[in-house]
């Protein structure tokens, strides 16, 4: 990985007397006969030059324009490749107190797989990510930028390990102050133990603080009174479905006891009227609102006896202690009766149903897989591309899917100026594929190169990242064997 373009590139200035290269190329390249894909307009522009210079796309043109501007060993023929923004799982969570180098490992593994940003949803090794988000920032890692929520806020003896754990406003706002000190980059939020009134009190408090917040929907709070409130993605889809119906009158039945919590959850299935979220969906898109959707999960856990995931090829690179953890879902599963089996699998096709309408009304759909070690066969970096074919399946056309996995999450962050697509003065985070993902999204699992903030790794290099994460695993499991 050390011997990347960039560095030999160097060498070569070192030795090159051209006066026609310009100064301080050491740190550029160009790239040439490249397919550029515009994922904002969903077109092509074939047969493109584009000169990066350090971690920034600095100019984009025809080749003759721009082959001056570096000399030709410092060209790389592209011929046939499409390039697309590198990838953003604006999903995932790198946890487990024990698995702090299991996960590191992994870091390079989302490049290799074309993701060169990830939102982290907060875990119980929050401070651990921020420090890597900021070894990352620093070049001192390889791994994709990230984003980071830390450690989330919840009630008292949540299920989650590690929570910023609230039951008044005093501790909420002790907590903040603990965020804020840890610079994280959103705030989220869920509600195992929170009440609805402490979680709306929360997100308003966060919002007033100028963060993002997203999270999960409490049952005794409706998706308007948050969106209301300032929060600003719901994370899972499956939260969605309570738009078909009258949420206003579950949300008071419960409060008022005559609904259980469990009962007002099937109420919103069964009941479930498409017309009624039709129009819910509208108003969220008018805000412009965001939803990731997160389908793989329960995809996973729908199909658990119909998968055999012993032979899943991703296993090579996840440590027997990373994959202990899935023990956890399929134990809570275990009891689940043939009935309850079903109403998974066909709740699973109706939040998938509703991808085709959340993007007609509007709706910012954000790509995120929720690989996590306690989310069963949900894998890092894998993940996130199965979800793009889910999103596809669900009749997703290939040009919003990539926009689900590129722009809307600088949209999120408010970073689409500097980042996420393929213009001159945006970082230089690209995937150079093999294959037209316009036409099939399943393009973004054959890759040629991955270029991160700058720099560049070919296939070889990508392969030799993979390799060396196989090989932490194995060790890892040795070590630990005794
Ligand atoms: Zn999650």
């Amino acid at each position: 990985m050390r011997n990347s373009l960039a560095v030999i590139v160097l060498g070569f200035l070192i030795l090159s007397c051209s006066g026609e290269v310009k100064e301080n190329s050491a740190n550029k390249y160009l790239l040439i006969n490249i397919n550029v894909v515009d994922v904002v307009s969903g077109s092509i522009k074939p047969n493109m030059a584009i000169l990066i210079d350090s971690a920034t796309i600095s100019k984009i043109g025809t080749i003759d324009a721009l082959k001056g501007e570096v000399p030709e060993n410092q060209q790389i023929d592209a011929a046939g490749k499409y390039a697309i923004p590198g990838l953003w799982d604006m999903h995932v969570h790198m946890e487990g107190k024990d698995l702090v180098v299991d996960n590191k490992a992994l870091l390079p593994v989302f490049l290799a797989y074309g993701i060169t940003t990830v939102r982290d949803c907060a875990s119980d090794l929050g401070e651990q990510v921020l420090a890597w988000r900021d070894e990352i920032n620093r070049g001192e890692l390889i791994g994709p930028t990230i984003y980071t929520a830390g450690r989330k806020l919840e009630g008292k003896n949540s299920i989650w390990k590690d929570d910023l754990e609230i039951e008044n406003e005093e501790e909420l706002n002790q907590m903040l102050d603990k965020l804020d000190a840890y610079h994280v980059d959103f705030v989220k939020i869920t509600e195992n133990t929170l009440s609805g009134d402490l979680f709306l009190k929360s997100v308003k408090a966060a919002h007033g603080r100028g963060y993002r917040v997203s999270g999960h929907v409490p049952i005794d709070l409706t998706i308007e009174e948050l969106v209301d409130a300032g929060f600003t993605s719901i994370e899972h889809a499956s939260y969605l479905l309570r738009l078909g119906s009258d949420e206003h009158k579950i949300k008071q039945a419960v409060l008022n006891g005559s609904l259980s919590k469990s009962d007002a959850a099937n109420r919103y299935i069964d009941q479930f009227d498409q017309e009624k979220a039709i129009t819910a969906y509208e108003a969220l898109g008018k805000k412009g609102y965001f939803v990731t959707p997160t389908l793989i999960g329960g995809r996973q856990l729908a199909f658990l006896e119909e998968d055999n995931h012993q032979q899943d090829d991703f296993l090579k690179y996840l440590t027997k202690r990373f994959t202990d953890n899935y023990a956890w879902r399929i134990g809570r599963m275990a009891g689940d009766t043939p009935e309850q089996k079903q109403k998974r699998k066909d709740t699973y096709r109706l939040i998938a149903k509703q991808l085709p309408y959340l993007q007609a009304a509007g709706v910012n759909i954000m790509a995120g897989s929720d690989a996590a070690a306690l989310n069963t066969y949900v894998y890092p970096a894998a993940s996130l591309i199965e979800e793009l074919g889910i999103f596809q399946q669900s009749g997703l056309k290939p040009d919003q899917i990539l926009r689900t996995a590129t722009i809307n999450g600088a949209k999120y962050f408010g970073v689409l100026d500097e980042t996420s697509t393929i213009d001159e003065g945006k970082v230089a985070d690209l995937v150079l594929l093999n294959d037209n993902p316009l036409e099939d999204i399943n393009a973004v699992k054959n890759i040629s190169a991955v270029i991160a903030k700058g720099q560049y790794f070919d296939r070889n290099e990508l392969d030799a990242m993979l390799q060396q994460a196989a090989q932490t695993k194995l060790a890892l499991d040795k070590e630990r064997q005794d």
